[in-house]
């Protein structure tokens, strides 16, 4: 696919759109250049939103959406690392206990199926947010170690571009909160979010859509775009996130489809 040929609508290479949103709507509460029109150009497209970001639950997401000014989408429409991870949990191992370690949404998620218990869960959950102590993490290794609990991770993120006590800082990841975990009990851990299928699985299957008809919008080429090309979905990334314009994608990848500085320039070269 050339990025340099425009496209007129009935030309559109894919009839589902799925889309991250932080980095790609977003930064905390300020909606990115362009995001706005772009979403109303895609009105009449089905889309779906997946995101590793699994601190606030779906309707809360939807939400905040609509405190920016975006038409508030479905709860239905917004596929979280944290509710993904929940409903995977559950197909292990129905009414599953676990030890969530992260944000209030990572645990109400887990609470929508399972119940939390720190002396012989199931799973040691960890997700982003506080809660990470000396105390959380001896609890998690006793449980991994002596209670054969499975140590999973919400997502792979080892930082995330947002926002802490009013200022927009880097913060750690799930990927980099469950590090001592694993160099303290030698296990690995099994991980829910982008580049891995769940979310996207779910999100085809909520639209009822073939990959092949999809295209992923990311701002994460190691998250978002490679996890799409995995499932031979279509890739569009922005560079308004984690990688700026000019910014080399990581070694040994395919470029995406198409990559654009930011919504705007996306909305112009698929004639939207
Ligand atoms: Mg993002």
């Amino acid at each position: 696919m050339n990025q340099n040929n425009n496209l007129s609508k009935h030309e559109l290479p894919f009839s589902a759109i799925l889309l991250d949103m932080d980095g790609v709507l977003f930064h905390g509460m300020n909606p990115i250049e362009g995001a706005m029109e772009f979403m109303q150009s895609i009105a009449h497209i089905p889309h779906i939103f997946v995101t590793n970001n699994p601190i606030r639950l779906p309707e809360s997401m939807a939400d905040k959406m609509a405190e920016i000014g975006f038409e508030r989408p479905d709860d239905k429409l917004i596929i979280t690392s944290g509710e993904a991870t929940a409903a995977w949990l559950a197909q292990q191992k129905p009414e599953f206990s676990f030890f969530a370690i992260g944000a209030g949404g990572l645990h109400q998620s887990l609470q929508k199926y399972g119940y939390e218990d720190k002396t012989n869960a199931d799973f040691v959950v960890v997700g982003e947010g506080e809660g990470l102590d000396y105390a959380a993490l001896t609890t998690g290794i006793n449980l991994i170690v002596k209670k054969s609990a499975q140590l999973i991770c919400t997502n792979p993120d080892t930082s995330v571009d947002a926002f802490y006590r009013g200022k927009r800082a880097i913060l750690p990841g799930a990927g980099a909160l469950v590090a001592p975990f694993i160099v303290a009990t030698g296990m690995e851990p099994i991980t829910i979010g982008k580049p891995k299928p769940l979310l996207y699985e779910i999100a085809m299957q909520e639209l009822n859509v073939q990959a092949s008809n999809c295209l992923m919008i990311g701002d994460r080429p190691d998250t978002d775009i490679l996890g799409a090309q995995y499932l031979d979905i279509k890739t569009a990334l922005v560079r308004t996130g984690r990688f700026a314009p000019g910014e080399r994608l990581p070694e040994g990848m395919s470029p995406p489809d198409w990559d654009v500085d930011n919504l705007v320039q996306l909305k112009k070269l698929l004639g939207l």
